[in-house]
């Protein structure tokens, strides 16, 4: 076993050539075009529509025709800029060695660049029209109507919009606002000097992050993984106080931005836009972390099993049970649309044709890009780019990209080009529920307790990577963030406190402790490049998991309900606010029931895996 190869690293063959592999394992994008020449004159067409859209400036107040016109245009534009960009860019990734194709990929962003500055006339002038008159538009125009909700919440968001002034002075301090954020990237990645070192058993080790990851999830000494995680934090230890000042410069950017806009908190300014409520992380950080028993339990099961008389969290990413199992890509086809049959015949329907319609690019070739995506482009199927190889963790992703997909196909047919597209808040709910019930349907057909364990561990490590790691973060950040609100000293020690406290919190008695934890929190590239984002992750888990207990729910007259409301959740696409669409949905974030529901799955998923050890 090569001990620093990634722990989901196929066996090493060498890689094919694009041509050698059957068309049948790649996708035809002849749909989008069915050849160069016809993308050049959709790329001419997009360039001409873009000029004609410039040359609308000054006509919207003219009346709702005017508006209704340079709506319409505008989706005429985004329907084409799709198209065009997806062609160029799916092309690139089937092999990125292609210069020819990767010129053309640039010339779409140059164009998108032309189409920001033509169009930035559009929002300003629509809203210094009275919304009072834009309303009497919507209500005599049905054409217009389709445009109520953008066109509304454009005004919503205008709340915060400061005057000419005041923007004006505002966007000046955007050449220097993304400084703390690029010193921080060059520290930890550019200038960091990845630690090598002699392990207790003999190995020389150079741990990059990717490096250290993936020891920490093969190597079965926990001596090495011990010195491993000493060796990496010192790295961080060693300029503790230069990431708690970057950090700080984040926070005092972010509240600097909240006041001048006249928000009460930076966490009220980061849900502004999405129309979210603040209740709702607080409750998503008080029900996780009183919902943590599960996870201790976890902990605990996982020491007792890996007879580890000491247990920290480097122990908690090696495999319980190691196993040997293939899935190929024919086999598994199969399975998939099997295991949403709770969701309806004409759901499973729809998931056969997108996997015999040559939407998937299956194979690794040389040049293909890596990891796993499914792209929409509206007016034709989703296209899911892949690097299937044949692991556990190859069909949960395609069963991830697979509810991607699904939520595509069902908002392209339902809703118009303007609401086509959601939002991250709801997009990881189809994706998540798609691998509960494909976790599901393997544990129906597994009898082998070695192959239980493996799924039940995957899916448990799931959870606890993408609900309660993330919520941990989220409480981090709302600590943090209110230290600096109250006008409280930001400091290494002061922060080292917080995440200390909040491991502590969260996983209890059930791990061993290291000092060295404390700095943790320095390391996290969301924490300075993404403030506030990291909840997404778990609300959408959250809503998935209520939605998934409502449509396997007792009693079974319930459960036609719950499907076709969430089915509903697909089809509405981005036609209102994320949380009143998982409203209708049957989901409320706002409750404490919809958090514990992700508590409850994690607790039932380790009473199922102690049953499995049991039985081994
Ligand atoms: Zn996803």
């Amino acid at each position: 076993m090569d001990l620093f190869s990634p722990a989901d690293a196929p066996a090493a063959v060498a890689l094919r050539e694009r041509s050698d592999i059957d068309n049948r394992y790649k996708w035809d994008l002849a749909s989008i075009f069915p050849d160069w020449s016809a993308w050049e004159v959709a790329y001419a067409e997009l360039d001409g529509r873009i000029s004609e859209f410039a040359r609308l400036q000054g006509t919207l107040s003219s009346g709702s025709d005017r508006l209704l016109a340079a709506l319409e245009l505008r989706d005429v534009i985004g329907q084409l800029s799709y198209k065009v960009w997806y062609f160029a860019s799916l092309r690139y990734d089937e092999d990125q060695r292609d210069n020819d194709i990767n010129a053309k990929r640039q010339q779409v962003q140059i164009l998108f660049a032309k189409a920001a500055q033509a169009s930035a006339w559009f929002d300003p002038e629509l809203l210094a029209i009275p919304l009072a008159t834009v309303q009497e538009w919507l209500d005599g125009s049905a054409k217009l109507a389709t445009y109520r909700f953008a066109v509304e919440d454009l005004y919503r968001q205008q709340e915060h919009v400061l005057d000419d002034k005041g923007e004006h002075l505002l966007s000046l301090s955007s050449r220097f606002s993304s400084a703390p954020y690029d010193a921080y990237a060059a520290l930890s990645t550019a200038d960091l000097k990845s630690p090598t070192l002699t392990l207790p058993s003999g190995v020389s080790a150079t741990l990059t992050y990717g490096q250290y990851r993936a020891l920490l999830a093969t190597n079965r000494s926990q001596a090495d993984r011990a010195a491993a995680f000493t060796a990496f934090h010192e790295t961080f230890e060693a300029n503790t106080n230069t990431y708690a000042a970057l950090y700080n410069a984040i926070l005092q950017r972010d509240w600097f931005y909240a006041q001048a806009r006249g928000y009460q908190t930076m966490l009220e300014a980061a849900l502004h836009g999405n129309n979210i409520p603040t209740a709702v992380v607080d409750n998503l950080v008080a029900q996780t972390k009183a919902g943590a028993a599960p996870l201790q339990r976890y902990h605990r099961l996982r020491r007792r099993v890996l007879g580890l008389d000491t247990y920290h969290t480097y122990d908690s990413a090696i495999p319980l049970v190691e196993i040997d199992e293939k899935y190929p890509y024919d086999e598994v086809l199969d399975w998939l649309p099997r295991s949403v049959e709770p969701l309806g015949v004409e759901y499973q329907k729809q998931m056969r044709e997108i996997l015999a319609g040559r939407c998937v690019d299956v194979y690794e070739n040389k040049g293909k890009r890596s990891g796993a995506y499914s792209a929409p482009v509206y007016g034709c199927p989703p296209f899911m780019l892949l690097n299937y190889n044949d692991t556990l963790d190859a069909v949960f992703t395609l069963a991830h990209e697979m509810g991607h997909s699904m939520h595509t196909v069902l908002a392209h047919a339902h809703q118009p080009f303007v609401y086509a597209s959601y939002t991250i808040f709801v997009a990881e709910v189809p994706s998540t529920l798609s691998e509960a019930l494909f976790l599901r349907f393997m544990l129906e057909r597994t009898t082998d307790p070695r192959q239980r364990i493996v799924l039940l561990q995957h899916a448990i490590d799931g959870i606890v990577g993408t609900f309660y790691t993330q919520v941990m973060f989220a409480d981090f950040e709302l600590q943090a963030h209110r230290l600096v609100e109250e006008g409280k000293p930001i400091t290494a020690d002061v922060l080292g406190d917080i995440y200390f406290g909040l491991l502590k919190g969260y996983s209890g008695e059930a791990i061993d402790y290291d000092q060295q934890s404390r700095i943790t929190w320095a390391r996290i590239p969301h924490f300075y490049g993404t403030p506030y984002y990291v909840y997404q992750y778990a609300t959408c888990y959250a809503s998935s998991a209520e939605i998934l207990k409502q449509i396997l729910a007792a009693p079974e007259s319930e459960r036609p309900a719950a499907v076709q409301r969430y089915l509903s959740l697909l089809r509405a696409g981005g036609s209102d606010h994320p949380m009143t669409l998982l409203q209708r949905a049957g989901v409320d974030l706002g409750r404490p029931e919809t958090v514990q529901a992700v508590v409850q799955q994690l607790d039932q998923l380790v009473t199922q895996l102690e049953d499995a050890i049991e039985k081994l």
